[in-house]
């Protein structure tokens, strides 16, 4: 049977630099063989598309939908063990695994990514300190490879392609199964939230939360100024014991494109003050089910399109422990004087290097905010950019839509080793994406 591909016009969640592309969305394995083996152009597989920007498409070529490849395969209740194909959700998941006592090791903050998608970006979650990155839980995973042979890798079987694969944003090849290890727990958390005034107790909290919670969150106003920089709200949880099954959150359509002017500095500042009057001056604890804990956003559907059509940019940055403050201080109010209207902003820390050449995580703070695609707005994100390079860290390739090669370079010094990889695995460069071609990936090896 011959591979059915449709035209599509594909982009990020950002919904910025949208591209076209020939999309085909193989129901079987066996036709998953025939996708790559159908064309002499590039291809790169796209689990749900919720990378910000244009690291799953890959504009007048080919592209591989991963989502109905979505079975899952095997489970060993005796280790954790689950074996599945690549487009299983982590919705998926969480409905059939919180009710036999297990969760998945490391989870972002969207149930609608694939597994494929989490191993691609070697995800993290408010657990890193604890638990790692998704990469850190997986035991194999069968690769199809641009020579059109299937491939299982692991530590120990093409160890090259498995670091390179981990954090490797699908320019290896396709992931179509894999195994990985979920960890005991519940479907429901405690968390403990409490008001925080500035980022010196900020970066106090996370410090005392490092040693012994499982799960750590701030959520900052990033409009704050002065006295007030670095405001926001502060969340630890750990797993409890309550329902066996996570409920299913009530998502909320948005139901059109906002009109550019809705979100204004002065409306999302409104929401900001809100959000942080609303949570208690002292730490007071509550219970939530797992999944309103871990994807909040979740609930309100499409809410990338409260950015209207022009889209937004997300930047997500990590930046060493020791330059830390420092370095988020200065970001913080390069966002409060550009007067962006960004929402909450995220600060997490992570806890190591992951398994991959091009994996995100290093020992330090991760800082993530959205800046709407209005005028100033790339400038800002370079300013940011510029900051983070300078402060030691590295810019996440599963937000990056603007960052420079140069950046790149800079940030990941494993680039050098993950691009001699791609040379050895696929020197024609069968897997190819716009962010792959926007940072050059690959062009400095000779
Ligand atoms: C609301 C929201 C919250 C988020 N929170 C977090 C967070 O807390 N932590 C975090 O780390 N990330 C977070 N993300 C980012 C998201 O988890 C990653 O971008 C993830 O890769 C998305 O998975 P996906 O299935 O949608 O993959 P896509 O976005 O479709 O693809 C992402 C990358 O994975 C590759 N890929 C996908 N499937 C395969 C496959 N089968 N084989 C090989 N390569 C593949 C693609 O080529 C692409 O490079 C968030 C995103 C959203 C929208």
């Amino acid at each position: 049977m011959s591979v059915r591909w449709k035209n599509s016009t594909l982009a990020g969640w950002g919904r910025f630099a949208a591209t076209h592309a020939r999309v085909a969305r193989p129901e079987r394995q066996s036709e998953l063989d025939r996708v790559l083996s159908d064309t002499s152009a590039s291809l790169i597989a796209r689990g749900a598309g919720k990378a910000y920007g244009d690291a799953a498409q890959n504009g007048a070529a080919n592209v591989a939908n991963m989502q109905r490849l979505d079975r899952l395969l095997a489970f060993d209740a005796a280790t954790g063990v689950l074996e599945c194909e690549a487009g299983v959700t982590f919705r998926t998941l969480l409905d059939a695994f919180v009710p036999k006592g297990f969760v998945p090791p490391v989870s972002p903050g969207t149930a609608f990514a694939t597994v494929g998608g989490a191993l691609a970006a070697d995800v993290h979650g408010k657990n890193h300190d604890r638990h790692g990155s998704f990469g850190d839980h997986v035991l194999w995973f069968d690769l199809l490879c641009a020579d059109g042979q299937t491939r299982r890798v692991s530590p120990d079987s093409h160890s090259d392609l498995f670091a390179a694969t981990i954090g490797g944003m699908g320019l290896t090849g396709i992931v179509r199964r894999l195994a990985f290890r979920l960890l005991p727990g519940t479907g429901h958390v405690r968390v403990e939230t409490q008001r925080i005034a500035d980022l010196d107790a900020f970066f106090a909290a996370f410090e005392a939360a490092r040693a012994n919670a499982t799960f750590s969150v701030g959520w900052i106003d990033a409009l704050a100024r002065g006295a007030k920089l670095g405001r926001g709200v502060f969340e630890t949880a750990e797993f409890a014991p309550a329902a066996s099954v996570a409920p299913v959150a009530k998502t909320l359509p948005i139901p059109l494109d906002l009109p550019p002017f809705a979100l204004s500095r002065l409306s999302v500042g409104a929401f900001n003050e809100f959000y942080w009057r609303r949570a208690p001056a002292q730490k007071r604890a509550s219970s939530r089910p797992l999944d309103a804990f871990f994807y909040p956003l979740d609930r309100l559907a499409d809410w990338n399109r409260l950015y209207g059509k022009r889209g937004f940019f997300q930047f997500q940055s990590v930046v060493p422990d020791a330059t830390a403050f420092a370095a988020t201080r200065k970001m913080l109010e390069a966002v409060s004087a550009a007067g962006t209207a960004s929402f909450l902003a995220v600060l997490k820390t992570l806890g190591g290097p992951g398994r991959g050449l091009l994996s995100f995580p290093l020992r330090g703070v991760t800082l993530a905010l959205d800046v709407p695609n209005a005028p100033g707005a790339t400038a800002l994100m370079a300013e940011l950019e510029r900051l983070a390079l300078e402060a030691g860290g590295r810019i996440y390739l599963a937000k990056d839509a603007l960052q420079a090669p140069a950046s790149l370079r800079a940030g990941y010094p494993h680039l050098a080793a993950f691009e001699e990889t791609l040379l050895r695995w696929d020197p024609q460069r069968r897997f190819a994406s716009d962010l792959s071609r926007r940072l050059r990936i690959g062009e400095a090896t000779p």
